[in-house]
């Protein structure tokens, strides 16, 4: 993040000092710079600022309220994966006409909501879902806008549990039973196939598999002589969580992108998460006790992995960083660790790191994306407040969870 860094021996956020925040507030806490989303978003757009493209944010990368309105402000559409972030997102003041709908198992439910606010694209992912939505759309007397998620059985060389586009993965449908597909659909008459979309994993570094998923696209539109306005060319852009990865190189991409777009006449559609909110998120944590191990000591943290998941699901790494910075260094080896009954709460092993005791603060960086969208009430814990930076004044953009209502419920 740009607008992280040590002034002294304080970690700042834009202007602020994390410091002052922790004066008045009990940790952990989730803390967001404000200027960093923006600056990402427009980042992002600019890039393929020749394209035009509509670009949905991928709610559940972050569907906290105060973030979806930053973003709808600035243009941005959604990526919904469920009747709640839908609502979420209309509620946040992103226009029907400016979001689509994801996800293999959608429910009447969440299509009748969907079919009724008029969104963008509800984007099918196979056989049975097209006939439903078109029987709904029978029912409601409306026309439906689709997409078909294809399955492009491309490798996105990602962890395998965030690989969304290989034959073996549950999503999108097959191009062999999308041919046959178009063949039985043309009975149905309350849907209309406006779109194809893809999305192949996320966190995905290198340009190349996106490179062949387009020239997949292209020649099956070009086969089929498809008649499409949209085509989703999904999310997936990795982000660098160490300081020897490097994010992903779009402007090579974007050129590909818009010679495609112009060759097949449609307008792109990008459903960026990650990109655009991860790094702009920290997770600031209290040092509760340290515990001497046999073979390393044991930070343990006040925030757990129902507050943060995603180095006990994906095995992702995250690194930690000291509050207030000291200058000696700690010789033995030391493992981050929440308080979780769980062996998988643990965030990470470090050597020579700067000296720190109990009760001081420590920060785990990169976690605005599927950070607190994927936390939980596990161990019957509340969920964790939610502070967005702007300059050098801070807010609360999600109060804690009150305890005595969640063990009442
Ligand atoms: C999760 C998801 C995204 C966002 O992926 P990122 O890696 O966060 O960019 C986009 N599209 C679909 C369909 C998704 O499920």
């Amino acid at each position: 993040m740009q607008n992280l860094r040590y002034v002294g021996k304080n970690l700042f956020i834009e202007k602020l000092s994390i410091k002052n925040i922790l004066k008045t507030n009990k940790t952990p806490f989730y803390i967001y710079s404000e200027n960093q989303i923006t600056f990402n978003y427009l980042k992002f757009a600019n890039t393929f600022k020749k394209t035009n493209p509509l670009i949905c944010f991928a709610a559940k990368s972050n569907s906290n309220l105060n973030i979806l309105r930053i973003l709808s402000r600035l243009g941005a559409g959604a990526d919904v994966v469920s009747g709640g972030e839908l609502l979420k997102a209309l509620k946040a003041g992103i226009k029907p006409n400016k979001i689509v709908f994801s996800g293999v198992g959608k429910t009447e439910e969440e299509l009748k909501i969907a079919i009724s606010k008029r969104i963008l694209l509800i984007n099918c992912e196979s056989e049975s879902e097209a006939k439903l939505v078109n029987n709904l759309g029978k029912k409601l007397k409306k026309k439906v806008s689709i997409g078909f998620r294809l399955n492009p059985n491309i490798d996105a060389k990602t962890h395998k549990n965030i690989s969304t586009g290989k034959a073996d993965n549950k999503f999108g449908l097959s191009i062999k039973n999308f041919k046959i597909f178009l063949k039985t659909s043309k009975s149905f008459k309350n849907i209309k196939l406006d779109a194809l979309s893809v999305h192949i994993g996320s966190q995905i570094l290198s340009d190349a598999p996106f490179r062949k998923t387009l020239n997949v696209m292209s020649k099956l539109i070009k086969e089929l002589k498809l008649n499409l306005k949209y085509v989703d060319l999904g999310g997936g852009f990795g982000i660098n969580y160490t300081d020897k990865e490097k994010p992903i190189n779009l402007s090579k991409y974007s050129k590909l992108v818009h010679n495609f777009s112009k060759k097949i006449n449609c307008r792109i559609i990008f459903e960026p998460g990650r990109s655009i909110i991860g790094n702009t998120g920290l997770l600031v944590s209290k040092i509760q006790f340290i515990k001497k191990g046999t073979n390393k000591n044991f930070i343990i943290i006040d925030a757990g992995m129902n507050d943060f998941m995603r180095p006990a699901l994906y095995e992702a790494f995250h690194k930690i960083i000291p509050i207030a910075k000291k200058s000696s260094k700690m010789r033995d080896k030391i493992e981050f660790v929440g308080p979780i009954c769980e062996s998988t709460c643990k965030f990470g092993v470090y050597k020579n790191y700067p000296k720190i005791n109990e009760n001081d603060f420590v920060a785990i960086t990169n976690v605005g994306a599927y950070g607190s969208s994927l936390s939980s009430n596990y161990n019957t814990r509340p969920l964790i407040a939610e502070i967005l930076i702007n300059k050098n004044k801070f807010r609360y953009i999600r109060k804690k969870q009150n305890l005595l209502k969640l063990i009442n419920s």
